[in-house]
C-alpha cells in the first residue's frame, strides 16, 4: 500500500485496487477526566472543525508537511491502514508500505513518519520523495534522460522539482499552500467587512470563487455567514471573486516565484526539456482557478494540471512499489 499522508488529506493506494481511501487529516480526541481518546478521524473530523465542545479538539496532526503531532499521527495512520484493508481483521500479515516524504524533510522528520508507520502495523516501510511520486502519477518520464518539472501545491507546503533519470535534479519546498490563502481570505474578510470566519468557511469560498488571475470587475459573487466583530451577532455578508482574487495574491506570487527560482537553477540541458515539455501542477492547489494561467504568465511556459491532482501522489507512490523500472525509486526507511 502506499500512503500520502499529506497535511490537509491523506490518500491511500492499495496494490490492485487503486486509490481505496482520500480523507482529511483531521483526528478528534474528547478528553474525559483527563483521559484522551480519539473520538472521530477523517471526514468525520473535520466536520466537528471549529464547532467542537470544550472537551473535544480536532487537530491536525500535520504541519508543513511533516509531523506536528507524534501521537496523534500515528493514530490516524492506524486508523487509515485499518480502513483501507477494509476492517482491521483483513489487515495482511506483513504490510508493505510507502510513505510519501516532502523532498526537504530532515532525517529527524522522516524517522519519526515510519516510526508512525512500523508502530501503526506496517512491517516494511519505504519512503518516496513527493515530487517523484507526484511526477510518476502525473505521467511524466521521470526514468529517462529527459528533464520534467512538476509542481505539488498542498495544503502546507508546495513542492517544486526538476526530475530526470530517476532522480531529482533540483528541488525546493516552500512553507506557502492551501492553508496560507485560507488565512488570507479569514484575514481579508475580517478586514474589510467586519466579519470573523473560520477555517472552513475560508477554505469554502476559495473552492467556490477563488482565482489566481483577477477577473475583469468583481467577477461572481457569493454570500458568506460569520460573526461581526462589531456587533459581536452571527451575520451574512457577501465577498466577490476580485476581493479573494486580491486577498490570495500574495501567497500565490510566492508559489509563482518558487516556480521561477526553480527554473533559474536547472541545468541548461534540463531547462531545454521543460522549455518543450513545460511545467505539470499536481496536489489541491492545482484545482485553484486560473493557477494555470497565471503560472503560464509568469514563466512563458506551457502549464498543464495532472489530472486527478489531488490522489496523483500517492498513485504514483504506488506505481512505484508495483512496478519494477520506477522501484529504483523508493527509499530505505
Ligand atoms: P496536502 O498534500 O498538503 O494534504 P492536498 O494536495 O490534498 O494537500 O491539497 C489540499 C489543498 O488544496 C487544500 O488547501 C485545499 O483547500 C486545496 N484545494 C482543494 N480543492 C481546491 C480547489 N478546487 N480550489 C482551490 N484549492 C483547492
Ligand atoms: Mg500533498
Amino acid at each position: 500500500m502506499a500512503i500520502d499522508f499529506g497535511t490537509v488529506n491523506t490518500v491511500v493506494y492499495v496494490r490492485g485496487r487503486g486509490i481505496v481511501l482520500n480523507e482529511p487529516s483531521v483526528v478528534a480526541i474528547e478528553t474525559v477526566a483527563g483521559q484522551h481518546r480519539v473520538r472521530a478521524v477523517g471526514s468525520d473530523a473535520k466536520l466537528m472543525m471549529g464547532k467542537t465542545p470544550g472537551n473535544i479538539r480536532a487537530i491536525r496532526p500535520m504541519r508543513d508537511g511533516v509531523i506536528a503531532d507524534l501521537d496523534v499521527a500515528e493514530q490516524m495512520l492506524k486508523h487509515f491502514i485499518g480502513k483501507a484493508h477494509g476492517g482491521r481483521s483483513r489487515l495482511p500479515r506483513r504490510p508493505e508500505v510507502v510513505l510519501c516524504v516532502p523532498s526537504g524533510s530532515t532525517t529527524v522528520e522522516r524517522r519519526a513518519i515510519r516510526d508512525a508507520a512500523s508502530n501503526a502495523g506496517a512491517a516494511r516501510v519505504w519512503l518516496i520523495e513527493e515530487p517523484m511520486s507526484a511526477a510518476i502519477g502525473a505521467d511524466l518520464p521521470v526514468i529517462e534522460p529527459v528533464g520534467a518539472m512538476v509542481v505539488d501545491i498542498g495544503g502546507g507546503t508546495t513542492e517544486v522539482a526538476v526530475l530526470s533519470l530517476r532522480g531529482l535534479a533540483y528541488s525546493a519546498s516552500v512553507r506557502v499552500g492551501g492553508d496560507k490563502m485560507d488565512e488570507a481570505i479569514a484575514a481579508s474578510i475580517r478586514r474589510r467587512h467586519n466579519l470573523m470566519i473560520g477555517e472552513a468557511t475560508a477554505e469554502r469560498i476559495k473552492h467556490e470563487i477563488g482565482s489566481a488571475t483577477r477577473p475583469t470587475g468583481d467577477g461572481r459573487t457569493i454570500r458568506i455567514k460569520g460573526r461581526d466583530l462589531v456587533a459581536g451577532v452571527p451575520t451574512e455578508i457577501g465577498t466577490t471573486e476580485a476581493e479573494v482574487a486580491e486577498a490570495i495574491a500574495e501567497p500565490v506570487g510566492q508559489i509563482l516565484g518558487a516556480v521561477l527560482q526553480a527554473l533559474e537553477n536547472t541545468p541548461p540541458e534540463l531547462a531545454a526539456d521543460i522549455v518543450d515539455r513545460g511545467i505539470v501542477v499536481t496536489g489541491g492547489g492545482a484545482l485553484l482557478g486560473g493557477i494555470d494561467e497565471a503560472m503560464a504568465r509568469a514563466t512563458g511556459l506551457p502549464v498543464r494540471i495532472a489530472p486527478e491532482a489531488l490522489t496523483c501522489v500517492a498513485k504514483g507512490a504506488g506505481r512505484a512499489l508495483e512496478d519494477p523500472d520506477y522501484r529504483a525509486v523508493l527509499l530505505a526507511a
